[in-house]
């Protein structure tokens, strides 16, 4: 396990280490897939049967050094294992519509919860809303509301790139950490389906928007050992304290998965013995917010940065119509103690436009992710779930670099 120190020390620590560079990877030379099957093999049936996945042309290597390590953060999941609050509530003369605790989905929902919640604001009966928070869901829910004719003031303490989900991973990810399986009832099936669908229809309509949003790459997913059945880049395993989670896309949008093409040694240039590749979708968070921002604005939206001390300071504004978007901080904010921390930890290593595929490697703790704005590398422990602890370990981003620069040298060789 990490041990535990002060953020400001292992900053330091991470600043003093980054000359550290794993030269093996620095000159890594270009790799080539050898051949690729035609169609995809299915493997005991839970290999989804699909198009043909296109020929792939040498895949650029990650250049993985600590050198290139330009951010290094840590954040919290906001997770209600009976799932996201969106409810409308009457206090006082306000009319507020919770919309928080989407684990580690908000981004992937966001368009969706914003939409649910704007029904309910509709329900309410004003035209002119307060949106509190402008994270994911906040500054979405911005954006929706006006679409639907509401004039919209944004009330919130930080913006882009200086909340939560600005450091996320950045992939679609709707069923990650969204709901404990005991309280997936067919309620809350039903709204998740809805806020995916018009997520997934949302998030795709920005494709080939300048900046580019949004993109598709493709996923190498390896395992050390064979692939469970029914594995999926999505379902995260959950560890021995999490609740047991729901396979709602499995369930719920079979037909928004991508089919998973099982590869042979011989047909990808990894040194792992299981690899599968996939399809996912891939958001560029600063150009996305930034791009949400934009619209907000210019559909005449407002932003007033303040800072609420108590739910009770709701009642100052001349809205009558709150959505209340404040995401992990409405735990603290309105004592909603049903509200888990999942810890995350995210890296970045300076950007590698020439690389356009994602590797996830869950035995050994690593996600890497091709954004625009950097080589995104995430970890995961145990740990993570209930841990409030905001701290970025240096130590875990070393482990992850030093194990992606040593693939990227041992595929040099094996090409
Ligand atoms: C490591 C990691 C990776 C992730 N990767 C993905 C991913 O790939 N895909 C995905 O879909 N999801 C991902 N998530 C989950 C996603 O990041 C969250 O679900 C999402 O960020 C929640 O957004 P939010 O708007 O609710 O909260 P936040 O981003 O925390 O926004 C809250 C807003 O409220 C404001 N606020 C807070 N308190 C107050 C107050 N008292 N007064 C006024 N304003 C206040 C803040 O300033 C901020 O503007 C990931 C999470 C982690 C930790």
């Amino acid at each position: 396990m990490h041990a535990e120190r002060d953020e400001s020390i292992e900053r330091r620590n991470f600043l003093k280490g980054s000359g550290v560079a794993i030269a093996a990877a620095a000159s890594i030379v270009p790799l080539s897939v050898r051949a690729v099957a035609p169609d995809p093999i299915p493997v005991d049936g839970d290999t989804v049967p699909g198009p043909k996945m296109r020929q792939r042309s040498p895949l650029a290597p990650i250049r993985a050094s600590m050198d290139r390590v330009i951010f290094l953060e840590s954040c919290l999941r906001p997770f209600r294992p009976q799932g996201p609050r969106i409810e409308l509530e009457k206090v006082g003369t306000k009319s507020i519509i919770h919309n928080y605790g989407h684990g580690g989905s908000g981004w992937s929902l966001s368009w969706g919860s914003g939409r649910q919640a704007t029904r309910l604001a509709k329900q309410a009966g004003a035209r002119q809303i307060a949106v509190i928070g402008a994270g994911a869901i906040g500054l979405t829910t911005a954006v929706v509301a006006q679409r639907a004719g509401f004039k919209v003031r944004i009330y919130t303490k930080d913006m882009i790139p200086n909340v939560r989900s600005a450091r996320a991973t950045g992939v679609w990810s709707p069923s990650a950490r969204i709901v404990a399986l005991e309280h997936a009832t067919p309620a809350f099936r039903k709204l998740w389906e809805e806020m995916a669908r018009y997520s997934y229809a949302q998030y795709n309509a920005l494709l080939g928007v300048p900046g580019n949003p949004v993109e598709w790459i493709d996923t190498y997913k390896m395992s050390d050992t064979p692939f469970a059945k029914g594995a999926s880049l999505y379902t995260h395993a959950p560890y021995p304290n999490e609740p047991e989670y729901p396979h709602l896309e499995e369930e719920h949008t079979p037909d928004l998965m991508s089919a998973m093409q099982e590869l042979t040694k011989e047909q990808h240039p990894f040194p792992v013995d299981y690899v599968r590749r996939m399809n996912t979708m891939m958001f560029n968070i600063p150009a996305h917010a930034q791009g949400l921002l934009q619209d907000f604005l210019a559909r005449g939206g407002e932003v007033v940065i303040r800072e609420f001390e108590s739910p009770k300071e709701f009642q100052e504004l001349p809205e009558k119509t709150i959505i209340h978007s404040t995401g992990y901080a409405a735990k603290a904010l309105l004592g909603d103690n049903s509200m888990v921390p999942v810890r995350g930890q995210t890296a970045k290593m300076i950007p590698q436009p020439e690389v356009d595929y994602a590797i996830s490697y869950d035995s050994q703790n690593f996600y890497t992710v091709p954004r625009r704005d950097g080589m995104i590398v995430q970890e995961w422990s145990p740990g993570d779930y209930g841990n409030e602890k905001e701290v970025a370990y240096i130590e875990s981003t070393r482990a992850s670099v030093d194990k992606l620069a040593k693939m990227m040298a041992a595929m040099s060789g094996k090409s």
